[in-house]
């Protein structure tokens, strides 16, 4: 049977998206003036665009693709569990292979406090599940005040009603009217923006410090959870200064509250440990999980329910009223399951962290002397660039957003996706990119960068 995708033009694309498409984060007035940019095909680490034109992807899609594009491996798990079982549920005590078999290597994969998952169709679904698993929890356990969960401004954790609560992104809540009742923010430990005159150090336990006034004010018998990225992504890749996780760990575990670590971004490799937990040193209780889990070859996520959690789920909480027809979809799991036997026999993870980090980590430094660069910062392959007005004072320019978004369509121009958030530019390449194309994304982001300062003179 011929493909249902029909070859046409760029143009042809172009028209039939303006006139039938509604794109996710995009302002379509902006849009159609420029008409989308069409990608018809990825390997490796490159994008290939419509009219040919090769683009090396900096982003990993939306940090997903970690094992890089063109994955055949991949292509044959989803073919071959298609003809044997494309679909069922695990609704009302039925489950099948592919499910049963990813519970079990996540289970060798997470940090040992974790033995059981419940899966999802996406990272926004884990995020609403984490709320729902909270809540039920700490009722069941006949504390059923404990409602509310403390997340960070700046954070974000999908966009579905829950997701995008727990989330801290100003315009996100103001359409919509949220948050959602019970879910309050704290500061986030974004040092290079918010740390005045503070050391990184000081500014870390000033920040996690917030998470106690936050518990003290609103009563510590209310208070269910506290909910962080590892690594802020979306927010700009905020990296917390090294002393913030511990001291949230200690006041977590002060006041009995669960930790929940969202590990959509920062699993599977991306710090060059397993799990960001893993990079920070901490426990969480539950950890959200997606994105790198399928490699994003398929949409698939769950959240890891860690022991603590999993004694009252499993052995008190009778139904749990909660599922998705897609949760343990048998065709995600099967690749997922593949994903991760890729990680593990390529020995990938330990290649980021012995290999590629260190090797990014010093080219990547080395644009810090740019002078449109504040700061340049790194872990594992997940990374950022501060463009500011003013080095020596980390001051920014007026405009926020602005000089991000020139950079980042001359990093596009150059060949290079790159991700604006404001005037921070940040990247998070597949786990299996190359010296040679590192020093490809360096070399083109520096030109961008030279590009970006020739035109704001
Ligand atoms: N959590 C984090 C940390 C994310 O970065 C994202 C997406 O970028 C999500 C949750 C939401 O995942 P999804 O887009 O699969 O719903």
């Amino acid at each position: 049977m011929a493909s249902s995708i029909p070859e046409r033009s760029t143009a042809e694309w172009q028209a039939l998206d303006a006139a039938h498409y509604i794109h996710p984060f995009t302002d379509h007035a902006a849009l159609s003036k420029k008409g989308t940019r069409v990608i018809t095909r990825a390997e490796g680490v490159y994008l290939y665009e419509s009219d040919g034109r090769r683009i090396l992807d900096g982003m990993s899609g939306l940090w997903c693709v970690n094992l890089g594009y063109g994955r055949r491996e991949l292509a044959d798990a989803a073919y071959r569990q298609m003809q044997e079982l494309p679909y069922y549920n695990s609704f009302f005590q039925v489950a099948h292979p592919p499910a049963i078999e990813l519970a079990r290597l996540l289970s060798e994969v997470t940090p040992p406090q974790f033995k059981h998952v419940f899966f999802t169709g996406s990272g926004s679904e884990a995020n609403d599940t984490v709320v729902r698993t909270v809540r039920h929890y700490w009722s069941v356990l006949g504390q059923p005040q404990r409602t509310v969960i403390i997340s960070r401004h700046n954070a974000y954790h999908g966009s579905t009603m829950a997701g995008a609560s727990l989330g801290g992104m100003k315009p996100m809540h103001q359409q919509g009217g949220l948050p959602i009742p019970g879910i309050v923010h704290i500061r986030q430990p974004y040092w290079f923006g918010e740390g005045g005159d503070l050391s990184p150090e000081e500014f870390g336990l000033v920040a996690a410090r917030a998470l106690e006034e936050k518990i003290l004010e609103l009563g510590p018998d209310t208070v269910a959870a506290f909910i962080g990225e590892p690594i802020q992504g979306a927010g700009g890749v905020i990296i917390p200064p090294p002393t913030y996780w511990p001291e949230i760990q200690r006041i977590v575990d002060k006041y009995g509250i669960l930790l929940v670590a969202d590990e959509v971004i920062c699993g599977f490799g991306r710090t060059g440990r397993w799990f960001g937990s893993e990079y920070f040193g901490i426990r969480p209780d539950l950890m959200p999980i997606a994105k790198g889990l399928s490699s994003g070859y398929l949409p698939i996520g769950g959240v890891m329910v860690g022991d603590r959690v999993a004694a009252v789920m499993t052995d008190q909480a009778g139904e749990f009223h909660h599922g998705f027809t897609y949760s343990g979809h048998p065709v995600a799991c099967a690749v997922a399951c593949t994903a991760i036997n890729i990680l593990r026999d390529e020995r990938i993870v330990a290649r980021v962290a012995d290999d590629l980090a260190p090797y990014l980590q010093q080219r990547w430094q080395e644009l810090a002397s740019h002078p449109l660069v504040g700061e340049a910062r790194i872990v594992g392959l997940i990374g950022a660039l501060e463009l500011v007005k003013d080095k020596a004072s980390r001051q920014s320019f007026p405009d926020p957003g602005e000089v991000g978004l020139l950079c980042r369509d001359l990093c596009i121009a150059n060949g290079l996706v790159m991700r604006a958030v404001r005037d921070t530019m940040i990247i998070a390449p597949p786990l299996v990119i190359t010296h040679a194309q590192i020093d490809e994304l360096v070399e083109k982001a520096r030109l961008a960068l030279d590009q970006t300062l020739e035109q704001l003179h």
